[in-house]
């Protein structure tokens, strides 16, 4: 088994990705090694797997690095495919200002609610919208410790799953 990566999360802890052994693995196996700063990671986490040679999406920049992390892990997913695409994920407060102006005059591109810059979740980094196959991305959430937090009144809505499995609260 060969390390392919190290992500190092808000936590303190370090997760070491290991690469599956065999093509037909779907799920690499993941360590979390506590570090001297960690308090109260877990040793378990939820199973994980990055391509060799993976890039973070640029896409991705801004997000809190756990969510990131996972988000990313949710879109290299064998099961997707392609399948389930990231519509938003970290904005500024002035762009989340043009989407609640554009929400306000009923304009179909913006079809969801939006929170005002300072109470979003998207302006914390703390949230991600999807596109393409939700019901797909629900079942990937749940995988990945994310899930839809305002169902169908905003479901391309994402967050981190305040109960997913270990790997979280520093
Ligand atoms: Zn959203």
């Amino acid at each position: 088994m060969k390390k392919v990566a190290i992500a190092s999360l808000t936590f303190g802890a370090l997760v070491w990705l290991t690469a599956p052994a065999t093509a037909n693995e779907t799920q690499a196996q993941a360590t979390v090694i506590t570090t001297t700063t960690s308090t109260t990671a877990s040793p378990s986490v939820a199973p994980v797997s990055l391509p060799a040679g993976f890039k973070f999406h640029k896409e991705t920049e801004g997000l809190n690095q756990e969510l990131r992390l996972r988000v990313e892990l949710l879109l290299a997913d064998p099961d997707n495919g392609g399948k389930v695409g990231l519509e938003s994920a970290y904005r500024t407060p002035q762009r989340q200002q043009e989407l609640v102006n554009c929400h306000a005059v009923h304009n179909p591109a913006c079809p969801w609610p939006v929170d005002p810059p300072e109470e979003s979740e998207h302006v914390k980094g703390n949230a991600v919208d999807f596109n393409g196959d939700l019901k797909l991305a629900v079942t990937l959430a749940k995988k990945y410790g994310l899930y839809q937090r305002y169902g169908d009144r905003d479901p391309v809505h994402f967050e981190l799953d305040p109960n997913r499995a270990p790997m979280e609260k520093g």
